[in-house]
């Protein structure tokens, strides 16, 4: 499973790093979001779906 954020739709509201500070974090020039990596770790698979699905602004995609 690979996931991404999507710059220009992050707003920087940070649910993703609610749901899942292993795999987000915000950037501290921005405020934005990014994955701390692409090929996401078998056991933090349904925390990132978890935090895709509760992003406002659709910007983290997932691809199983
Ligand atoms: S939840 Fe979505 S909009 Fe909010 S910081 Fe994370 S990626 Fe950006």
């Amino acid at each position: 499973m690979e996931v991404a954020v999507i710059d220009e739709r992050c707003v920087g509201q940070g649910m993703c790093v609610l749901y899942a500070p292993q795999a987000f974090v915000l950037s501290d020039e921005d405020g934005r979001s990014q994955a701390r990596f692409r090929q996401v770790p078998p056991e933090l698979e349904d925390a990132v779906r978890r935090a895709a699905q509760a992003c406002p602004e659709q910007a983290i995609i997932v691809t199983e």
